[in-house]
């Protein structure tokens, strides 16, 4: 039976996390201090400032909660602390493999090199996998709003430096007006490249063409994809083809792509065999955890624990990671009884 305390305890796979919309309000203020940057000292304050509100309109709306937190990540020692606070609430939450996802360029501001950033998050994540048991693997994110020819050189610096830890690149912010131009053009040139993988926001407030585009050129995973609810024969389509959804649904209410938790195409997708995983998105942001987005399923979709067991082998399979890995945790999963 498949209860809250199950859930959580369960050995759980996560694979869309941004790192600077998932640090606690109170580790922020602690990188504040350490920083000598003015925050609020009342931690409520910092919260509210750091959650989108009930109110939120759209998907730019709740980009603007990120503006907030972001003039605090812009030293080596902030990033490896947030690092380190979001592996370390992730394994709190029964999390044993997570795939956490930032993008350099809202790190620099402070003159640190996309090297640096990246050094500075696999130290935080280095620190948790070794005080809890969590693998941590990176995810690097371009950002839409910025240049291509930036974007570009974010990848290939990420690419020459070819630390371990990078299993994947991804394109994240608001999905432009010539969304298939810049797409193509940011990611091509790196396919293929070091076994670096990818998985790309689509579809998230856009259309279903650009989750369509996002498959052909090669992305085995799509952040969101919640443009689909409402395209049954596009369900079908990509339930043939091996993609995988990395669904957000209290993101998606916030954003307002869905309007309920009902409004959630649980059923639809399970029907046309389309894969998907649940994911946080954002914890803080959204003021979530993993547990809590299996307990909406639960609650208002009656998940069963059979359809629990495959959104988490769903997870280990399209995970960015080593067979090793994912045996181990296929392993793990089995092993625990419901
Ligand atoms: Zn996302």
């Amino acid at each position: 039976m498949l209860t809250l305390a199950k859930i959580q305890q369960f050995p759980k796979a996560e694979l869309h996390c941004h790192l600077d919309g998932s640090i606690r309000p109170q580790t922020l203020q602690k990188i504040a201090r350490l920083d000598h940057l003015p925050i609020d000292e009342d931690q409520q304050v910092v919260a509210q400032k750091m959650t989108a509100s009930s109110n939120c309109h759209n998907l730019m709306d709740y980009l603007t909660c990120f503006d907030y937190v972001l003039p605090y990540l812009q030293t080596a020692q902030a990033l490896k602390i947030a690092a380190f606070d979001v592996l370390e609430q992730a394994a709190a939450d029964g999390i044993q493999y997570l795939e956490l996802r930032f993008a350099p360029s809202l790190s620099q501001q402070q003159g640190l090199s996309v090297t640096e950033v990246i050094q500075a998050v696999a130290a935080g994540v280095a620190k948790a996998e070794a005080q809890y048991p969590i693998i941590g693997n990176l995810l690097i994110c371009g950002m839409r709003q910025d240049e291509l020819a930036h974007i570009q050189a974010v990848f290939q610096e990420t690419l020459d430096q070819g630390h371990q830890k990078i299993v994947g690149l991804d394109l994240a912010g608001p999905e432009r007006p010539d969304f298939p131009l810049t797409l193509k053009e940011s990611v091509t040139p790196f396919l293929g490249h070091q076994g670096v993988q990818l998985t790309l926001h689509a579809g998230e407030c856009g259309c279903v063409r650009n989750i369509l585009q996002a498959i052909q050129l090669g992305a085995t995973r799509i952040g969101h994809g919640i443009a689909l609810k409402d395209d049954p024969a596009a369900q079908q389509e990509i339930g043939q083809l091996p993609v995988c959804l990395e669904c957000c649904p209290t993101s998606n209410l916030q954003t307002k792509a869905i309007a309920s938790y009902e409004e959630f195409p649980y059923r639809a997708y399970l029907t046309h065999g389309v894969k998907f995983c649940l994911n946080t998105d954002n914890r803080t942001v959204s003021n979530t955890t993993l547990t809590k987005e299996y307990a909406h399923l639960l609650e208002h979709h009656a998940m069963t624990t059979a359809e629990f067991r495959q959104l988490n082998q769903n997870a280990i399979d399209f995970a960015f990671t080593t067979p090793e890995v994912k045996a181990q945790l296929s392993q793990k999963m089995a092993q625990f009884s419901l």
